[in-house]
């Protein structure tokens, strides 16, 4: 690729290495013309089917953008939104296909939002599981109910709080 300082058509590789996660390579360049060093990264392309049929390059852009739409209002901070999209495309990685469907990238959102927020979650889930009913709600926030419960029954909460 062209040098981003002075444009000249080749580089040299000075450092190559694995990023912390495995699903991506690091080079470090070095311009034989004017010296200076850049980084490219290396990732498998992961390509996301639409239900048109179309298809279009992953991107954590895209995540983030219907995420926070789903967190408008709630205590939710854009450090939050980005470790979100990261856990995403990891788990998306991690499936090993080079082909996903979009409806599985909405699906892949939905436990770590939970986490995030309930709220959140409750909306962004109204979407990609297509609530159509005021039952659907329902349902989901009696799982929410259920689940919150089971794990408050399993972890004893302290007497008291710990003093400051
Ligand atoms: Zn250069």
């Amino acid at each position: 690729m062209h040098c981003p300082f002075c444009r000249h058509p080749d580089s040299r590789v000075v450092d190559s290495r694995a990023t912390d996660d495995g699903t991506a390579i690091r080079r470090r360049r070095q311009c034989p013309q004017c010296q200076r060093r850049f980084t490219t990264m290396e990732a498998a392309s992961l390509t996301v089917v639409k239900r048109s049929g179309t298809t279009e390059p992953f991107s954590r852009e895209k995540v983030l953008s219907g995420v926070r739409k789903a967190c408008q209002g709630r205590p939710v901070t854009e450090d939050q939104l980005a470790v979100l999209a990261q856990q995403v495309e990891e788990a998306i990685r991690t499936a090993g296909t080079a082909e996903v469907e979009a409806h599985d990238v909405g699906v892949a959102v939905l436990a770590p939002l939970r986490e995030l927020d309930e709220v959140a979650y409750l909306r962004f889930a109204s979407v990609y599981q297509a609530f159509d009913s005021l039952e659907d709600f329902q349902a989901a926030i009696t799982q929410l109910r259920a689940e919150r419960d089971a794990a408050a029954a399993g972890e004893p909460v302290p007497a008291a709080a710990a003093p400051l």
